[in-house]
């Protein structure tokens, strides 16, 4: 029996298969490029305040070590399991190829509602999640970084910890730190801006002006935040918004700025008002122009895709869409214009590498610069992306992972298979 199992990881596999039967991949190369190098299960035990002790699952998945080290966020959420965690490394690993970036992917997460614990024992669960990962990772081996449930703090915590095991800083074992820390600017942003910058790109394409459009937000936490705000910048009326806790929508358009302020106090989007709630599943339904799913995995299956009203299907999170739903959105003809989530959401995988490659460095770039280099590698995946689809009459998806996994592949053939 596998130790990957679950909804998440079967959606990978099911990708994989697709995209290796596409490039006619030899049956000997497909587990090899598709199965995890390593997969690591910690146990977290922690002090509560009240004195008791509470022990929580910790994972870490590395996908493939072909390319240099692995790459990849942290998700403290109840959701998280082995499979999960695996299909998320997988997925990085076909992100980091398709961007050029010199990883292979990892993700890793602890099972907790975080909600549940107070400053005191998330920075305790933190701290003793790294000191449980150290023999494991390192800054040539495996680099963690944020994602749902964890933020510029918990890198921190995750610094500080293996720093104080070594003896001396090492800033470069996680990005996504805070500036103070050793992060680079414009880590926070680069998700949700790259989101933003590729929706640009997406409009030009179909000749829709960003100016007067309308977009519709799923998820208010680092990545759709941002993207929210960034969209509202560029005249974009964002006519809804969801998080966990509430779900808004307002054709006449809702006040990003004021939202994201509610949410930076109370931590959620509850409370900001009692007027415009809609049901979550029917806010990805309504009329826009863009809509952006930057919540979690599997939130577009194939009944919704068949009810979808947007143009543009910019995809913040990590595989928001089912095979079953792209298949539909395939058989609906191209009137959704689809960012895969490989492309979509790499601005923060990009910004990260630059964080990785300033720690080692000890030289730290500009905002205008970081937000410069970012956009060329964005502008070249597109491009690439474009193309490749265009030549094959393939769908985004498709050729966006059929990049990826053939670069991993090439790498995998030229090195040969030791011993
Ligand atoms: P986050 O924890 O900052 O925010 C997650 C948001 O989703 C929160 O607003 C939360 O309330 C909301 N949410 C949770 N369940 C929901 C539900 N059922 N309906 C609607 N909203 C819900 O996480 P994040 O870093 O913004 O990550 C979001 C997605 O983007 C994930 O799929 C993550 O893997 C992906 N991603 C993140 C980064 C990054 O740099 N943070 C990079 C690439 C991809």
């Amino acid at each position: 029996m596998s130790v990957y199992s679950g909804p998440v990881f079967d959606m990978a596999r099911q990708q994989f298969d697709g995209i290796a039967d596409y490039l006619d991949i030899d049956i000997k190369h497909r587990d090899r490029l598709f199965l995890p190098k390593r997969a690591i299960a910690v146990t977290c035990p922690i002090h509560r305040d009240d004195g008791s002790v509470a022990v929580f699952q910790g994972y870490r998945v590395q996908h493939h070590l072909s390319c240099g080290p692995t790459k990849g966020g942290t998700r403290f959420a109840a959701s998280v399991d082995m499979g999960e965690v695996a299909a998320l490394a997988v997925w990085m690993s076909w992100k980091c190829a398709l961007t050029g970036l010199p990883y292979g992917g990892g993700k890793g997460g602890i099972a907790v509602d975080t909600t549940t614990l107070s400053p005191r024992e998330l920075e305790a669960l933190s701290r003793r999640y790294m000191q449980e990962m150290i023999p494991f990772v390192g800054p040539d081996i495996d680099v963690m970084a944020p994602d749902v449930g964890t933020n510029e703090q918990v890198m921190a915590w995750f610094m500080d910890t293996y720093s104080v095991h070594h003896g001396h800083a090492v800033p470069q074992i996680v990005t996504g730190k805070p500036l103070a820390a050793g992060g680079t600017a414009g880590r926070r942003e680069a998700t949700g801006r790259g989101v933003v910058h590729l929706i640009g790109r997406a409009a030009e394409e179909i000749a829709m002006p960003l100016l007067g459009a309308t977009a519709i937000v799923q998820g208010f936490g680092n990545v759709g935040s941002v993207a929210a705000l960034e969209l509202a910048q560029r005249g974009v009326r964002v006519v809804g918004v969801s998080d966990h806790s509430a779900c808004y929508y307002d054709p006449a358009g809702l006040p990003v700025a004021e939202l994201d302020a509610h949410v930076r106090e109370h931590r959620c989007l509850a409370g900001f008002t009692t007027q415009c709630t809609i049901d979550p599943q029917a806010l990805l339904v309504q009329p826009c122009d863009i809509l952006v799913p930057a919540a979690l995995e599997r939130v577009i299956d194939a009944d919704t895709a068949a009810r979808l009203q947007c143009r543009i299907l910019a995809e913040g999170a990590n595989g928001p869409t089912t095979p079953d739903a792209d298949r539909v959105l395939r058989e609906r003809g191209d009137d959704v214009f689809v960012i895969p989530d490989i492309l979509c959401n790499s601005g923060g995988v990009v910004v990260s590498y630059f964080e990785w490659v300033q720690g080692i460095q000890k030289i730290f770039w500009e905002e205008d610069e970081v937000n410069r280099r970012l956009l060329v590698i964005l502008d070249r995946a597109f491009d690439q992306v474009i193309a490749r689809a265009r030549r094959d009459r393939v769908g985004h998806r498709t050729a966006a992972l059929a990049i990826g996994v053939d670069r991993v592949l090439q790498t995998k053939i030229s090195r040969g298979l030791f011993p």
